[in-house]
């Protein structure tokens, strides 16, 4: 297929579009924060305990932002790509661009993609095999649909043995929803601060995009599944647009802050990962911590401060507060063996978090 950089095995239409700086997967047609590599795992875990915990049905909620976020993605994507885009509202050209759309969504790991019936106006059945989460990859499916076809489609879907089938229909949307999320979501800042005199990560020659990201990664384009070489854990390359609004919607839902809620999951997970895999090893210092954030587009360390106790980070460019905070917890709880508490902050795209034994006054990790 050649989809792949011969350089470093990161999929081309993934480094044409993007650039790895300031601790971000910057999308290059908006410059805006695009994506960050997350573990399926933990999505997965991170929604299924949030959904219990809180007690509400979580599936229209994240269809509902994640669809307005995909939308954003795909309207940046065509964006890079002018004749793409002018393409996309002619027929019968859009099938060219339904292919760019499936092989980007493969890209990032969404799962097999194939358009079984489509026609541009019509009902249309797609397959999604191996999807990594039901009503994320629906949504993703939706928000491409939105932006290249021009009008809202209304979906059903039924899982098969393979995974799930979407199918589509054209014009039955409920618009009044959409139009409020969207406002919520636009009012994000997703536009990072530059850092002139911060290191940039190692790049690959041919292609642009961090050296070391095909040896730690494997791209299935076939399949569109991305594996952890570390431990052959599924990750995806998830829109940051998608989970901070879909947290945003969480508490827009509720009326109070759920990220404690969020840093424990997500510090559980990060604990379990650590306890089973060597990247321990890989994060003892500042510098393992930055390069670590900064590959995954989790942000940019900028400040570390620990004395025997206490530990003090800034990380900057952070669109997805709980995730960063509760990975840095989870890693303290593991170099020191014993629960930690803390203290979250985040202003702006800026999350200051510190970490001290557990018998102070904040919160421990359950
Ligand atoms: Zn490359």
């Amino acid at each position: 297929m050649g989809a792949v950089c011969e350089g470093c095995g990161t999929p081309k239409i993934v480094a044409k579009t993007h650039t790895w700086r300031d601790g971000c997967i910057i999308d290059n047609a908006s410059g805006n924060a695009n994506f960050c590599i997350y573990e399926v795992g933990f999505h997965n875990t991170l929604f299924e305990k949030a959904g219990a915990q809180l007690g509400i049905p979580l599936d229209n909620l994240i269809l509902n932002a994640g669809r307005q976020a995909s939308a954003r993605v795909i309207e940046d994507l065509l964006g890079a790509h002018p004749l793409l885009a002018k393409l996309a509202f002619k027929a019968p050209f859009y099938h060219l661009v339904e292919k760019a759309l499936v092989d980007f969504g493969k890209a990032i790991g969404v799962g097999d993609i194939e358009v079984l019936t489509h026609r541009k106006g019509k009902r249309g059945i797609i397959r999604i095999t191996d999807p990594y989460h039901l009503s994320h990859c629906a949504a993703i499916v939706m928000g491409s649909m939105d932006v290249v076809y021009g009008y809202p489609v209304a979906l059903s879907v039924a899982e098969d043995d393979k995974g799930c089938l979407l199918e589509l229909e054209p014009g039955k949307s409920d618009e009044m929803i959409m139009e409020e999320s969207f406002a919520r979501l636009a009012s994000a800042e997703l536009k990072p601060r530059t850092f002139s005199g911060m290191p940039d990560v190692p790049r690959c020659k041919a292609c642009g995009a961090p050296a070391d990201l095909g040896s730690l990664y494997s791209f299935d384009l076939d399949r569109g599944i991305i594996r952890e070489q570390l431990d052959q854990e599924r990750v995806i390359l998830i829109g940051v647009y998608s989970l901070n609004s879909i947290l945003r919607e969480f508490e827009q839902e509720l009326g109070y802050d759920i990220a404690d809620l969020f840093i424990r999951v997500e510090g559980g997970n990060f604990k379990r990962k650590l306890a089973v895999t060597l990247l321990g090893d890989d994060l003892k210092d500042a510098q393992g911590i930055q390069d670590y954030l900064a590959l995954r587009g989790l942000g940019m360390l900028t400040s570390m401060e620990t004395d025997a106790d206490t530990s003090s980070f800034m990380v900057e460019n952070v669109y997805i507060g709980p995730v960063v905070a509760g990975r840095l917890l989870a890693l303290c709880e593991y170099q020191h063996g014993e629960k930690y508490s803390y203290e979250y902050s985040l202003q702006g795209n800026t999350l200051r978090f510190s970490t001290s034994p557990h018998g102070g006054a904040t919160t421990p990790m359950a």
